[in-house]
């Protein structure tokens, strides 16, 4: 089965309002010649209701870097499902490693958040991946296990055709090392197989799931022509229009 490569960068806290207009201002053009795959970018929420204006039109997708669960109430700096959506976004990450290692983010919350974002009509990148120190210990296989079974939990074959999964190696986000390309197959590979588990083949065959970790111009190409890698969350890299569109452009085309 072929799946369509998705791209998204992940802005993290990057990019006033102004800056997130003048990004797509000059990344559009370049996204029109953008065939056979999905791009997307994630800015802060402030910049969402401008990005979300300036991409109209465009074949850029705009989301969120995260959500909250409850649909309102006594929830101090949180933004519920039903906010995004107003403000026009078709997508949220989440449980990004930064979000799990600073802010609390445990399975449960995120399987939380993710149920809210898909009642609210929105897709879903849900983020998974293991410490170097995991890594090192042998286990990979059993982190990401609990991180989909415990992420994903309760969700149906149905809302699984909104989800993409992001495989995320902790070590290598914002460090410059990258998981080899074989490495990072196989580790989705046996992502895929959890998911098989869950929902069964079929679903398996499916769903998307995106690497993230350093992923460049200079490597997308290798990362993106596994048989499991079905795109990439990008963080530096996407921070700037020309290298995004390097990096897509060589993703796609080899
Ligand atoms: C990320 O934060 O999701 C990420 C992959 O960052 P970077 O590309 O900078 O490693």
């Amino acid at each position: 089965m072929s799946r369509k490569v998705i791209i998204v960068g992940n802005w993290k806290m990057n990019k006033t309002a102004a800056e997130a207009k003048a990004f797509i201002a000059e990344f559009k053009p370049m996204a029109e010649s953008m065939n056979n795959v999905q791009v997307g970018i994630a800015p802060t929420f402030t910049s969402l209701a401008a990005a979300v204006e300036a991409a109209k039109g465009t074949n850029i997708m705009v989301g969120a870097q995260n959500v909250h669960w409850a649909e309102s109430g006594a929830f101090t700096g949180e933004i519920s499902a039903a906010m995004l959506k107003e403000v026009g976004v078709q997508f949220v990450i989440v449980g990004h490693s930064e979000r799990r290692q600073y802010f609390g983010e445990t399975d449960e919350t995120v399987n939380k958040r993710t149920k809210a974002a898909l009642a609210a009509g929105l897709d879903v990148i849900v983020c998974i991946g293991e410490s170097l120190e995991e890594r090192e210990g042998n286990k990979t296989e059993c982190v990401l296990k609990t991180q989909l079974n415990g992420g994903l939990a309760g969700l149906s074959a149905v809302d699984m055709d909104k989800i993409v999964i992001a495989y995320e190696p902790v070590w290598a986000i914002g460090t410059g090392k990258t998981a080899t390309p074989e490495m990072a197959d196989d580790t989705q590979a046996f992502c895929r197989k959890v998911v098989a588990e869950m929902f069964g083949g079929e679903v398996a065959e499916k769903v998307r799931i995106q690497y993230g970790g350093s992923m460049k111009g200079d490597n997308a190409a290798e990362l993106v022509a596994k048989p499991n890698i079905d795109g990439g969350l990008i963080g530096g890299a996407s921070l700037k229009a020309a290298s995004f569109a390097e990096l897509v452009n060589n993703a796609i085309n080899g």
